[in-house]
């Protein structure tokens, strides 16, 4: 609750403030802003609720406050809750108004009040009023806005307010009075208007203030439809054509029914800022004791009435659709009584006449009002002539013509912003014509700042951009003979280049002859290896032979000592015997002696292919030890040329290196080369330009 015992109905959203001060330009009372710092904050104690700054602020930095929230936890927590409905419902939920009660009986409220019965007893109360008091003047007070801006900023027409209670009040004591059942339970107005709460807090009936925007946002939220639940009736009788009261003259329409010259005596008026001009300039009439022109004030803060209320789902949607259920609705509401062609009818008639009777008792809907007027008079000083112009002269206004009276700071004119910056509610730099001002004057300081970089450019850069391009020109030249040379290197090393990778592909030639090489060396000595294994063999085996040969020489001598020792024998033995045996026995000898021959030729013929052998082995252990040396320089040819054959790949790809950095280096030289070009051609650009520049001047 604020020091004026309103509680705030608006907040904001520093972040998404840009403080572009369009919620001081629509806000109807300008000095509960405060412009001085980067957003545009706003003091709650001297705040209307008008809503008019959410509408404006196109950055969402404004928003209001109601109660949805809490209602919401009140229901889940069993707390038993009534609702009255405002007339608006029609406009801002079209033909399926009455199933926004199917979602609040959904929800577990327990029964539902239609606020404009409470708006036909309203009217009943203000007529009651002017017939027995014939007050000079009536101001309507369904609004709970209007009624907080005269509380607040025009206490002289407190008097006038229509001392009493809001269709809604007027709903909630009905309620409390003729409906026992809910007496105890609370009441939540399903309203258009943030605002609406404070009125509560005044007259001290209401609990929850949940507005059709809270309720729309909550079924957008839960992906939810109205028209999903079911249309439910009222629990109170049904309004005539006070259904009409949320529409702009819908007080003056109801009272029409009583009066046809209502029109005559009754100023309609709504919306800011026309609705609070009219009252500051009713209020000066009435404290000036003059008669006002009108006696009744059909009032409502909003252009579009309660159906276009800052709280509502209006917003973008055109009067003519927001109206056009409201319309349909009191065309039903007509019939229900039986009132179809506009058909009017006394005061104190017919069935809704004792309707309203039954539920109506003096005194039961007086309303009074609090003068709030002074915390904005502490808080608001209204500075002196003097103190004005004084602070006129800090923002550069010393005539009229500076005194643009343009709003761009946000408030009507130069004086209301000058009242704004000696209450320390804003600040200088917010107005435009000190901006401009400003503007000029760092301007010439720029230009002053230029004109004396100009002449010092002129006067010693100028020599400098000479000797510059000078230097240009002639790294120019030497950047044409680098190209050259660098491009001959480039030919060169690409030549060197041709001729390793030659000497590579050579290197790869020879490394595979002497890969056949070493394989057929090895083989060689492989082989040469096996015929040495073999040649032993053969010596082994002749060696066996010369041996046999030896036994065969020593069979050979003993059968010839034999063959003697038998001729011998055989000439002991007679001729006849002897001479048989000596034929034999030579023959033995001979034998023997042959075979003695014949195995001393073979021994002699083994011997000399001993020899022979021998020297085969020797031979063939030298061509050993020749393979082997062969193998062993074949494989350090192979390691050389292995290592050959690295350096060189190596070098070659050094040489790709060295290629394409010769390539980067000629394209550096082509771009340096065209760019110090474009420097010359600039550079002289920039010299033209200079001396353009000084003869400017
Ligand atoms: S309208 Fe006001 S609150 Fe919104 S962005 Fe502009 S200065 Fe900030
Ligand atoms: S709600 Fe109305 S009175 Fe309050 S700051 Fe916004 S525009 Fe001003
Ligand atoms: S000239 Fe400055 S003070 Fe005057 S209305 Fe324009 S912006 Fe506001």
């Amino acid at each position: 609750m604020s020091n004026n015992g309103l509680r705030p109905v608006i907040r904001i959203i520093k972040e998404n403030c840009v403080s572009c001060h369009r919620c001081i330009m629509a806000c109807p009372v300008k000095m509960c802003n405060n412009g001085v710092g980067d957003v545009v904050e706003f003091n709650s104690d001297l705040c209307i609720g008008c809503g008019e700054c959410i509408h404006a602020c196109s950055h969402n930095a404004r928003i209001g406050i109601d109660d949805f929230d809490t209602f919401l936890q009140a229901l889940k927590a069993g707390t038993k809750i009534v609702a009255i409905v405002a007339p608006a419902i029609a406009a801002s939920f079209g033909g399926d108004y009455l199933k926004v009660n199917g979602f609040l009986k959904k929800l577990g409220v327990k029964a539902l009040f239609d606020v404009s019965f409470g708006a036909e007893l309203t009217v009943k109360s203000y007529l009651a009023y002017r017939h027995k008091k014939h007050p000079p003047l009536i101001i309507s007070q369904p609004c709970p806005t209007l009624v907080t801006f005269i509380e607040m900023y025009r206490p002289e027409l407190i008097p006038y307010l229509a001392p009493a209670d809001s269709p809604m009040m007027h709903t909630m004591k009905m309620i409390k009075k003729y409906y026992p059942q809910y007496a105890s339970h609370k009441i939540a107005a399903i309203s258009p208007c943030y605002s609406k709460r404070r009125e509560f807090d005044a007259v001290g009936i209401g609990d929850y203030n949940v507005t059709f925007k809270s309720i729309q946002d909550y079924l957008d939220r839960t992906k939810d439809r109205i028209s999903q639940y079911e249309s439910l009736p009222y629990d109170n009788p049904p309004a005539e054509r006070a259904v009409l009261f949320s529409t702009p003259g819908g007080l003056m329409r109801t009272i029409e029914r009583y009066d046809r010259d209502v029109a005559s005596y009754t100023r309609k008026i709504e919306g800011s800022p026309e609705v609070y001009d009219y009252l500051a300039r009713l209020g000066k009439t009435m404290q000036n004791k003059k008669t006002p022109m009108y006696s009744l004030v059909d009032c409502l803060n909003c252009r579009m009435g309660c159906n276009g209320g800052p709280a509502t789902t209006a917003r973008g949607k055109h009067i003519d659709e927001l109206e056009e259920s409201v319309e349909k609705r009191s065309v039903t509401a007509r019939a229900h009584y039986g009132n179809t062609k506009g058909y009017k009818r006394p005061l104190g008639k017919g069935k809704l006449e004792k309707l309203l009777n039954d539920y109506w008792e003096e005194g039961l809907y007086d309303r009074s009002y609090t003068d709030r007027s002074a915390i904005f008079k502490r808080l608001v000083k209204f500075p002196s002539r003097q103190e004005i112009q004084g602070l006129f002269l800090k923002m550069y206004k010393k005539g009229p013509k500076d005194i643009l009276d343009c709003g761009s700071c946000g408030y009507v004119n130069c004086e209301q912003m000058a009242v704004a910056i000696i209450n320390g509610l804003n600040k200088p730099e917010n107005c435009r014509h000190f901006i401009e001002i400003q503007k000029k004057m760092i301007n010439e300081q720029h230009k002053q700042e230029i004109e004396h970089t100009i002449t010092t450019v002129y006067g010693h850069t100028l020599d400098e951009m000479h000797k510059s391009i000078e230097g240009i020109g002639s790294l120019s030249s030497n950047i044409n003979e680098t190209a050259v040379s660098v491009q001959n290197s480039s030919t060169a090393v690409e030549q060197m280049v041709q001729n390793i990778r030659s000497i590579y592909e050579n290197l790869e030639h020879n490394a595979q002859t002497v890969l056949k090489l070493n394989a057929s060396s090895v083989e060689g000595k492989n082989r040469i290896s096996e015929i040495g294994g073999l040649i032993a063999e053969v010596a082994i085996q002749s060696d066996a032979l010369i041996e046999a040969c030896k036994v065969i020489g020593d069979i050979a001598d003993e059968t010839s000592v034999l063959g003697m020792n038998a001729a011998i024998e055989a000439a002991h033995a007679g001729d006849a015997i002897g001479k048989g045996f000596a034929v034999v026995a030579g023959e033995i000898r001979k034998l023997a002696t042959n075979s003695g021959h014949q195995a001393e030729e073979i021994a002699k013929s083994l011997n000399n292919i001993k020899a022979l052998i021998d020297n085969s082995t020797k031979s063939s252990l030298q061509a050993q030890e020749q393979f082997d040396l062969i193998v062993s320089l074949v494989d350090s040819v192979k390691n050389e040329e292995g290592t050959i054959k690295n350096a060189v790949e190596t070098q070659n790809n050094g040489s790709q290196q060295v290629i394409q950095a010769m390539h980067d280096v000629n394209g550096l030289i082509a771009k340096i080369k065209n760019e110090s070009a474009a420097l010359l051609v600039s550079g002289n650009a920039v010299i033209e330009h200079i001396q353009s520049l000084k003869q400017t001047l």
